[in-house]
């Protein structure tokens, strides 16, 4: 794979979402396990501020991907060739797609009660034939772990989505990667919330104008506090760099 380019130290795979599946697939079918993360803005600020999770995203993910317009402008503007936004939820989608053709199985794990069961009925309209093989909601303690461990390996999933919110998802999956089966594990935030109708994506003009941000803001605007990591995450490139 091609070497990953670096935004404010954090290594970024600059991979079409064709490309992205693909290699996903293809290490899934070696039996080999990839822990994805889809790096936006926010993500890249919290590993300056946690160092736990930025040793999470930076040495043991295998695959970090450019989510979100700030993540392609950030590794545009310091001199990399980044040839598409690879949004997370837009990655779910797609191997919930190859899942339905090719046979694979998937578990869905986060979110309030019912709603990854709600996220399973709607990926089986979209995706007709896609087995989603174990829900279970995303509030648990620490005594439950071990059971939530087993219905995952239990399903035979082949991929696992996590759906807690970063950092939470992505320190959960490196806490028990070893004890996990699946091939794909990816941290997917409010991915079941929108398949679920509890929150709405942007429309697609405004993904394409890069205002995705401005969307989530007018939708929730409780994310204003989370939301100043984006213009700080643009001062922070254009003065510090790579
Ligand atoms: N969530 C969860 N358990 C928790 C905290 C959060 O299942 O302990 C879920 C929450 O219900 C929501 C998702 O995690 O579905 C977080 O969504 P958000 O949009 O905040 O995530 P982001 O995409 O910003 O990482």
């Amino acid at each position: 794979m091609q070497e990953p380019i670096k935004i404010l130290g954090v290594p970024v795979h600059p991979l079409t979402m064709r490309q992205s599946v693909d290699f996903l697939e293809q290490r899934m079918l070696a039996r080999e396990q990839t822990f994805v993360v889809t790096a936006n803005a926010e993500i890249i600020m919290m590993c300056q501020e946690d160092a736990g999770y930025n040793k999470i995203v930076s040495q043991e993910a295998e695959l970090v991907l450019p989510d979100g317009a700030g993540a392609v402008w950030a590794g545009r503007y310091l001199g990399y060739q980044v040839p598409e936004r690879v949004a997370g939820f837009d990655l779910f989608n797609h191997l919930l797609a190859l899942a339905a053709k090719k046979g694979y199985k998937a578990f869905f794990f986060g979110g309030s009660p019912g709603v990854a069961e709600a996220a399973k009925a709607k990926s089986e309209s979209l995706y007709p034939g896609v087995q989603v093989a174990g829900c279970h909601n995303g509030y648990f303690t620490e005594a439950d772990e071990p059971a939530i461990i087993e219905a995952i390996n239990a399903s035979g999933a082949d991929m696992l989505f996590v759906a807690l919110g970063a950092p939470k998802q992505e320190k959960w999956l490196l806490q028990h990667r070893a004890q996990l089966r699946p091939r794909i594990l990816m941290g997917i935030g409010g991915s079941f919330d929108v398949f679920a109708g509890k929150m709405e994506r942007a429309p697609k003009w405004m993904q394409d104008a890069s205002l995705e941000w401005a969307f989530r803001l007018y939708k929730q605007p409780s994310r204003f506090i989370r939301m100043l990591a984006l213009p700080k995450f643009v001062l922070k490139v254009i003065f510090s760099g790579k």
